[in-house]
């Protein structure tokens, strides 16, 4: 998505370890015209797909899938990355290694909110390791949903993890796809 690009160009950060930024426009201030066209952009990506729930994980994935379900007129739920006291032994979880954080978490899902029969889209802003898509795409499957996909904001393609899920038959739409970083000079996958 072109306008997507031309912003990670102009406000996007790129800190030590390769981590971009981007509070100033998709992370901490939201940008919300753009927001709502990346959710009319991935509306029209899988819009014959008979989505029924976005999924994503706590916390910066949320404003993308709220925005999206929003527009698809379905429920959005998130898995958390703490289970608190008000969760019932009744989860769905999966171990994810967290790449900014540098450990593991055990992400978790009331069972209640992803149903037998749902067709899932996955949503979150950044696909990196890929650690963060495959922990939602086993906590859907233990589910007995259905993964119509994943959408995503920014995809590392360099690190290669994207064409791997790929691979295993996940649609994966990633609105803005990275080739490098180096150097702190960012470029696309054209
Ligand atoms: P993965 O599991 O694919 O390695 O990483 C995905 C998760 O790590 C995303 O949910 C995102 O929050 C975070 N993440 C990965 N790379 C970056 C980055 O370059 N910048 C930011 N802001 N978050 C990132």
């Amino acid at each position: 998505m072109r306008k997507l690009e031309e912003r990670i160009l102009k406000d996007g950060v790129v800190l030590p370890g390769e981590v971009l930024k981007v509070g100033a426009f998709l992370n901490q201030l939201i940008d919300t015209a753009l927001l709502k066209e990346m959710a009319d952009e991935v509306y029209s990506l899988f819009s014959e797909s008979k989505i029924t729930k976005i999924l994503t994980i706590e916390s910066s994935g949320l404003p993308f899938a709220t925005a999206i379900a929003m527009k698809f007129g379905v429920p959005m739920t998130f898995a958390k990355k703490h289970a608190s006291a008000n969760m019932t032994d009744d989860v769905l979880s999966a171990e994810v290694y967290s790449y900014t954080h540098k450990k593991s978490f055990k992400i978790v899902v009331g069972k209640e909110y992803v149903r037998p029969g749902d067709r899932v889209l996955i949503a979150d802003d950044f696909l990196a390791n890929g650690n963060a898509i495959k922990g939602l795409v086993s906590i859907v499957e233990s589910a007995g949903a259905t993964v119509e996909g994943a959408a995503i904001e920014i995809e590392k393609s360099y690190q290669g993890a994207g064409d791997e899920i790929r691979k295993k038959a996940v649609r994966i739409e990633s609105l803005a796809r990275i080739a490098s970083m180096e150097n702190g000079k960012i470029t696309f996958v054209s």
